[in-house]
């Protein structure tokens, strides 16, 4: 039913060197993961996030399991992340028998508030998920110094913070291992894929790894341990890499992009719109949300039905991980509540934030938001 002038909630674009690179690997033959575009795309991707090592997968969840993995996380261990983020943060988390520990959001800039942290930690806590939200970074140093005092791993999600620093410093460069998402929704795209990025020998060796089902050099088919097959293609790397060229451009379109709504949003009762910045960084508004207020009527949803009857499409907030069927199915979060995270899925969503976005389709958005609220 989608009309000719929808408004697609994202629309990448793919119109540098994709075409070009793609067709290299075709005529060269090179589309497994063999091929040489994703040594590049490792090598290219580690650099911009100041890591030594990157290590390519077929998605950005991949990129996190493994993680874990590699992280040795399991039964007995806790691992303290925030409750509003998406599904793929907690689930190797749970299948290797480890315990989620949720920490509330900041109401303004709907990240973990790392206020609450400390109270979280117990003997068994192991690591904590460090996972960007939305366009601003995590407040790192304060993670980083709790992280120190309690001898504790750090595993950064910078799925949605391509191209963006915090104080200066590339997000992906820090704690121990950083994963970055590369769906198309994200400020670089290789259709699916992901990466894991870190400074460590071990890590990096272990997440080559268990990417490759554990085979061994030696002994091919005899494994010591159970891996995945999370390979990235060459195809993917050749995406990748032409998206990378531009990933300058890329931020500084977001940014555009978001001051742009800002203005087109000033002065709108009953909105909350994202933060420009913080004293740590500015917004790179990888997507676009809008928060109603608690005196707006109307809830998330219905919004996004009326948008979608004028051909806007929105996306809903995340459902917090204590809200999850799946996870109140397994006894998790029983009688816990994060009434931040509630409030931000019940009220919050997102608007087209694509690249390919126009001006006018951008004026179009902030009309129909405004028939909306009236
Ligand atoms: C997109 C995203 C992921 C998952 O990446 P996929 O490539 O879709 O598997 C993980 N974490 C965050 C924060 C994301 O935004």
């Amino acid at each position: 039913m989608q009309r000719n002038d929808f408004i697609a909630v994202n629309e990448p674009l793919l119109d540098g060197n994709e075409r070009q690179y793609l067709l290299q690997c075709i005529d060269s033959g090179w589309i497994s993961s063999e091929g040489p575009f994703v040594s590049q795309f490792e090598a290219a991707m580690s650099a911009r996030a100041n890591r030594r090592w990157g290590v390519a997968v077929c998605n950005g969840t991949a990129a996190l399991d493994a993680a874990i993995e590699a992280l040795g996380i399991g039964p007995e261990d806790e691992v303290i992340m925030p409750a509003f983020t998406i599904i793929s943060c907690i689930g190797q988390i749970i299948r290797s028998g480890a315990r989620p520990v949720l920490v509330d959001s900041d109401p303004l800039s709907w990240n973990m508030a790392v206020e609450r942290i400390e109270e979280k930690i117990t003997p068994r806590t192991r690591a904590i998920m460090m996972v960007h939200i939305y366009g601003l970074p995590v407040d790192v140093d304060a993670v980083m110094d709790i992280a120190r005092r309690h001898d504790l791993c750090v595993l950064e999600d910078a799925a949605e913070m391509h191209g963006q620093t915090y104080r200066g410093r590339p997000c992906g460069s820090f704690g121990d291992l950083s994963t970055f998402s590369f769906y198309p929704n994200k400020l670089v795209t290789t259709g699916e894929g992901g990466m894991i990025v870190t400074d460590d020998d071990a890590l990096a060796q272990s997440c080559r790894s268990l990417r490759n089902l554990c085979f061994q050099p030696q002994a091919r088919f005899v494994h010591e341990r159970l891996g995945w097959n999370l390979r990235m293609t060459n195809l993917q790397a050749a995406l990748g890499m032409a998206q990378l060229e531009r990933l300058d451009e890329f931020t500084a379109r977001k940014r555009a992009m978001g001051r742009r709504y800002t203005q087109l949003f000033a002065g709108r009762a009953g909105l909350q719109l994202p933060l420009a910045r913080t004293d740590y960084a500015d917004n790179v508004y990888w997507v676009y949300g809008l928060v109603l207020d608690e005196s707006v009527q109307l809830d998330a949803a219905e919004a996004m039905r009326r948008l979608a009857a004028r051909g806007i499409g929105c996306r809903p907030f995340f459902c917090p991980m204590h809200q999850q069927p799946v996870l109140r199915a397994r006894g998790l979060f029983s009688g816990e509540s994060y009434p931040v995270a509630e409030r931000l899925y019940r009220k919050g969503f997102y608007i087209p934030s694509g690249l390919a976005l126009t001006e006018p389709q951008m004026e179009r958005v902030a009309e129909a938001v405004r028939d909306v609220l009236q």
